[in-house]
């Protein structure tokens, strides 16, 4: 297994994002691949028409178009798989993925802290496919290999898991599935393939929301899946026959921001880590939920497997009244609330106790999402403790209303 160090794989990489998936020649020179609109491509001759129908891709717009195809090379190279193809969301991807592997009587065993609709999709689409769907604990190896059996087909990991960042031992889960023959889908969107290698730690398809780092500014929706050499005939027809094609514009958008992935990241990352250290020494918090912390239960596995981390973690606050909590999100000046991440600006979620199975999630008081965007660091500190003062002040101004 090739290791690389952090600074030698971040300087490779953002060389490599300036390079990757365009071809000016072939283009008119120009820098960026076009947008490319259409279904139907023509033929000159017969010679030519029996000559494409040999290859779907270059035969019809619903299996792909160069822009689509500069998109999945590049991916597919930063990666380090066999190959990748696109899908209209990154939940498509997650789907379509374990639907490109799974038949009826199969077992497939997911992680307990999977993203909630890959859960719900399970529950409720797969076991209608008499697919047997189960959970097990994310951390807890000897849990995997408990219930991991001969008709295990897949294995669904994601690492850190979400809402709860428990980093999971992928190399570890990887070969308990290997032993039992079955495919390990990891999704690897919290880490991008900047900061976690998928193949190198034994995973057959990793799957990702597009949507998040590689667009980057929150304007478009798009999930890309990439398999090994093994995983790859499964993966490729799972898009083509269920008709999964990401729109042109939102591609379009999503090879702009993988130009800038690796900038982003760094900040995200600094931002992120350094939010999280603040946060970790103020009175009102209860605890920090991102494994770049050394106190993290997932510090030593992250430090060991990951080349980083990005700008999504969590936050566990010590009770506060739900007066307290509306006062905090009210107060916020950079950070707004809204679902997903990954674009260049700070959010916040409060989280409802998260779906679980398999596993114990206790709170002590409320759970918050804070997504860190490329603001400085300064200010973003700076909002988060203002906010919280303000929220803890309630409770002292309430305390006195009392006494008086
Ligand atoms: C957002 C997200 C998805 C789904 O992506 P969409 O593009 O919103 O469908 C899948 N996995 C993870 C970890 C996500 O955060």
């Amino acid at each position: 297994m090739k290791r690389v160090g952090h600074g030698k794989g971040f300087r490779e990489a953002k060389t490599q994002l300036s390079h990757i998936g365009r071809a000016p020649a072939e283009h008119g020179g120009m820098v960026n691949v076009p947008v490319y609109r259409g279904s139907t491509i023509i033929s000159e001759t017969l010679e030519e028409w029996e000559r494409r129908k040999q290859n779907p891709i270059t035969n019809y717009g619903r299996f792909g178009s160069p822009l689509s195809r500069a998109l999945e090379a590049a991916f597919c190279e930063l990666e380090g798989g066999h190959g990748s193809i696109l899908f209209p969301s990154g939940l498509s991807a997650c789907s379509h993925a374990l639907l490109g592997i799974v038949k009826a009587g199969d077992h497939v065993l997911i992680s307990d802290s999977v993203y909630g609709p890959v859960r719900i999709f399970a529950d409720q689409v797969l076991t209608r496919f008499e697919v047997k769907v189960e959970y097990f604990h994310p951390t807890q190896h000897s849990d995997l290999l408990a219930k991991i059996g001969a008709n295990t087909r897949a294995v669904y990991l994601e690492s850190p898991g979400s809402m709860t960042f428990e980093v999971q031992d992928l190399p570890t889960l990887c070969a308990i599935a290997h032993h039992s023959g079955a495919l390990v889908i990891m999704d690897n969107t919290w880490a991008t393939p900047l900061y976690f290698k998928p193949f190198e730690h034994g995973v057959d398809i990793s799957v990702h929301a597009a949507t998040k780092y590689i667009v980057g500014h929150s304007d478009a929706l798009l999930g890309i899946a990439t398999a090994n050499e093994q995983a790859w005939p499964l993966l490729q027809p799972s898009a083509h026959h269920f008709g999964e094609i990401g729109g042109p514009d939102d591609i379009y958008l999503a090879l702009r921001g993988l130009r800038t992935l690796a900038v982003r990241m760094g900040q995200h990352y600094e931002n992120a880590l350094k939010l999280a250290q603040s946060l970790q020494q103020h009175p009102a918090v209860d605890r920090v939920l991102h494994p770049g912390l050394p106190n993290d239960p997932g510090h030593k596995i992250w430090k060991r497997d990951f080349l980083g981390a990005s700008g999504l973690f969590g936050l566990v606050l010590k009770p506060m009244s739900k007066a307290q909590l509306s006062v905090f999100f009210s107060q916020l000046r950079l950070f707004k609330i809204g679902w997903s991440w990954g674009g260049y600006e700070s959010l916040v979620l409060p989280v409802e106790q998260p779906k679980r199975t398999e596993t114990i999630f206790s709170l002590n008081g409320p759970l918050i999402r804070i997504h860190a965007g490329i603001e400085a660091a300064s200010d973003l500190i700076a909002d988060m403790h203002q906010a919280l003062q303000a929220a803890c002040e309630l409770r002292v101004s309430r305390a006195d209303h009392e006494h008086h």
